[in-house]
């Protein structure tokens, strides 16, 4: 029999009804395949979690971290193997160190690079139902891992890939991936087939429907996803590879993120490498400089530099940046009230003139573009947070995403 793996996400198994719902989906599949199930947490049970270590200190242990948030895992895959068990299937709940997962690199940011078989493989064939802990693994201290926030996606995606499955779905509270966030405009439309390309950008630049690395993880290995709801039969997102793809849309998705913070260094000496010079402590230190950019210098003397980093990252940066002897500035200026919005397409690769068209569109709207980032298939523009809304409305209309 083939191998189907399912996902389930934290509000898919949100309440005890919604999991004797996803039970029904489950069972419908076991007619036809061995079912993998991975699940998220019940939601809002992970950042529960997470207040609790910053409850007891700021800078609390990052492998403790792992072991505290991945416990929601554990809770709802017991809930859907008990319901099961209820309806007479055999089934049992796993959890990462039981298979194991193997993963490597950092705490809370690790990545699977193993999945051990050989016990999931003989309990199939027994017929059992397997309910895995998505989101965590063990690592080779034997110690228990966590892949990022939104992992499970990363989980199902390894999985697939490890047991060679026909299909991976992924059950969430959409019936698919949109144009852009259903959630805040109506007017998105469900895009029936995507490239690992653009859903990757889209990810990375906050489409929260699917996690950044899962989509990097499908891509290498060629696994396609099919993105559905739990909540309705509607027929969701295939994400799959370029080639499956006809598209005649010149841009395929709109996105914004939430948590950028924007940093600018006014009255900095204008000489060779001083960007480096900033920059380096930043990169030693896990920061992430996103977007940047640098003003001519009027005197030639002094300039204005501008980049952006997570907001998470800014009493850090700040430190940094005032403890940096090596640099020389005016003024050091912080700004929260940002978002990045961005637009993505291959098929902006062949057509002129998009760029244009996103700057007279926000222009319209009277809406101040502060930086600007681009790549080959998306074009990135920080913005004012309280204008997002209308940007995210204009460009929707400008590249015809409303129909
Ligand atoms: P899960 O808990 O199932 O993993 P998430 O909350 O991580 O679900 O992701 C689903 C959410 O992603 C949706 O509720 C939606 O608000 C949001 N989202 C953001 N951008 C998009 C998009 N382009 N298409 C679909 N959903 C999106
Ligand atoms: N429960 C984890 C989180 O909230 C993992 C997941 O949902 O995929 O991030
Ligand atoms: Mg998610």
């Amino acid at each position: 029999m083939k191998i189907i793996v399912l996902k389930f996400g934290g509000t898919s198994v949100g309440t005890t009804d919604r999991i004797k719902k996803v039970a029904k989906i489950i069972a419908k599949y076991k007619k036809k395949y061995n079912v993998i199930v991975l699940s998220s947490a019940m939601s809002g049970v992970t950042n529960n979690l997470i207040n609790l270590s910053k409850k007891i200190s700021k800078n609390f242990s990052d492998s403790e971290y792992d072991v505290l948030v991945s416990s929601g895992e554990q809770m709802s895959c017991a809930l859907i193997s008990g319901e099961l068990i209820n309806k007479g299937f055999n089934s049992r709940s796993w959890m990462s160190w039981q298979i194991p997962i193997n993963t490597e690199g950092k705490y809370k940011f690790s990545r699977i690079n193993k999945i051990n078989k050989s016990k999931i493989v003989s309990y199939l064939k027994k017929g059992g139902i397997p309910i895995i802990t998505g989101f965590q693994g063990i690592n080779n201290k034997n110690r228990i891992t966590t892949i990022g926030r939104g992992g499970t996606d990363a989980s199902a995606i390894m999985f697939a890939k490890f047991f060679n499955a026909e299909k991976c779905i992924i059950y969430t509270d959409v019936d698919g991936v949109y144009s852009t966030d259903p959630n805040k405009l109506k007017s998105a439309q469900k895009i029936k087939v995507i490239s690992y390309e653009e859903m990757l950008e889209m990810a990375s630049l906050g489409a929260k429907v699917m996690q950044p690395h899962s989509i990097q993880d499908a891509r290498l290995n060629r696994v396609d996803i099919e993105v559905k709801s739990s909540f309705t039969d509607n027929k969701g997102t295939l994400i799959t590879k370029r080639k499956n793809i006809i598209n005649n849309k010149i841009i395929t998705g709109i996105t914004n993120t939430t948590s950028d913070a924007k940093v600018s260094l006014l009255g900095v000496r204008d000489k060779p490498g001083i960007a480096a010079s900033i920059f380096k402590p930043l990169s030693e230190n896990s920061i992430n400089v996103d977007m940047v950019v640098q003003n001519i210098s009027a005197n030639g003397n002094e300039t204005d530099l501008t980049f952006t980093i997570k907001s998470d990252d800014l009493s850090k940066t700040k430190k940094i940046v005032l403890q940096n002897k090596k640099i020389k500035f005016r003024d050091l200026i912080f700004d929260k009230n940002v978002s990045k919005v961005s637009i993505i397409g291959v098929g902006m690769v062949t057509t002129p003139g998009v760029t244009y068209r996103m700057f007279q569109s926000l222009a319209k709207q009277k809406i101040n573009i502060q930086v600007i980032s681009t790549s080959e298939i998306k074009i990135s523009v920080l913005i004012d947070k309280k204008n997002v809304k209308k940007a995210i409305s204009s460009l929707h209309k400008e590249f015809k995403l409303n129909k």
